[in-house]
């Protein structure tokens, strides 16, 4: 596996790959990788012959009491995953080396990004859009693959590449979960003890409004709070739990197409997960993870 820091050495690795005709995909991390992210390189194999990963904690994206100190880091771990995945090129920029200056021109996802999440953590999908555009940009990908666990995330990257033009498909893959249920997520190392066990609350309350719904109920107020007493669990402070639909707009109607987005603090660590109503939890990808369940 190439590993490669400078922006340059990564676009002009990509560049010498597409000339010699191969198909490039993209898979954008902030690292500490697990099943997930690991999943993603697996799709991103399937459909392309070079896979670049990246592995960059994005200041831009991280309010300002928000954990971007202390999120979890293990490159060298990080490595060896990817290495064992099929990784062909690793690429792990400095701070420095994407944000020379601070970034004048930013993408803006308008009001797709200002509610749920966006409410939530102001700025962040500025940030993430806006590193976003630069990696693709650097990496010029045929496809970039991102999970549905970031349900909001996939669907702004999504339409920042169409209103924007990038030359490149965004893929969209399965959430990966516990055997228990619980979305994986590299937030998940903060959760101890009793913590783990509440976080669990997220996605009960999200198997609650699927089964409930199944059972003939289609008024979406009755759903949600359906979700929101299954969600205030002790130890949970929930945040949202809402039913709307891919442009993240409240639905009048509920159908299979509706997604049920959820977040909630457990201790100091912030969650979020989703379901696609008509696919269910079941349908997504369950794995056990070493030394849990
Ligand atoms: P992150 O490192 O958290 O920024 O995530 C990098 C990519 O992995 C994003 O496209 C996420 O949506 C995706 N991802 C994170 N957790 C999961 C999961 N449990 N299942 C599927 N994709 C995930």
């Amino acid at each position: 596996m190439q590993e490669l820091a400078s922006p340059n050495d990564m676009r002009a690795w990509s560049r010498t790959e597409r000339g010699r005709g191969r198909r490039m995909s993209f898979v954008p991390t902030m690292g500490f990788l697990h099943e997930g992210h690991l999943r993603l390189v697996d799709r991103a194999r399937e459909v392309a012959d070079r896979v670049v990963m990246s592995i960059f904690v994005n200041p831009l994206q991280f309010g300002p009491r928000e954990d971007f100190g202390s999120y979890p880091r293990d490159l060298a771990r990080d490595r060896q995953l990817a290495t064992e995945r099929g990784v062909d090129c690793l690429f792990v920029p400095s701070g420095e080396a994407m944000y020379p200056t601070d970034p004048v021109v930013r993408v803006l996802g308008g009001p797709m990004a200002d509610t749920l999440e966006g409410a939530a953590r102001p700025g962040h999908f500025t940030g993430v859009l806006t590193v976003v555009a630069k990696l693709l940009h650097l990496v010029e990908p045929d496809v970039a693959v991102f999970g549905r666990k970031d349900f909001q995330q996939a669907m702004l990257v999504r339409r920042m590449a169409a209103d924007l033009d990038f030359p490149c498909d965004i893929e969209i893959a399965p959430t990966v979960r516990e055997l228990d249920g619980l979305a994986l997520s590299s937030r998940n190392v903060y959760l101890k003890g009793d913590d783990r066990r509440a976080a669990l609350a997220l996605s009960r309350a999200l198997r609650a409004v699927e089964q409930t719904w199944r059972g003939g109920e289609a008024d979406p107020r009755a759903l949600e709070r359906r979700g929101l007493d299954v969600l205030a669990a002790p130890g949970v402070t929930p945040e949202y739990l809402a039913l709307v639909d891919a442009q993240l707009h409240p639905v009048a109607r509920v159908d299979a197409k509706t997604i049920v987005v959820v977040a909630a603090k457990v201790g100091g660590t912030r969650l979020i997960d989703n379901v696609i109503l008509g696919e269910g939890i079941a349908n997504d990808v369950s794995v056990r993870t070493a030394g849990k369940d």
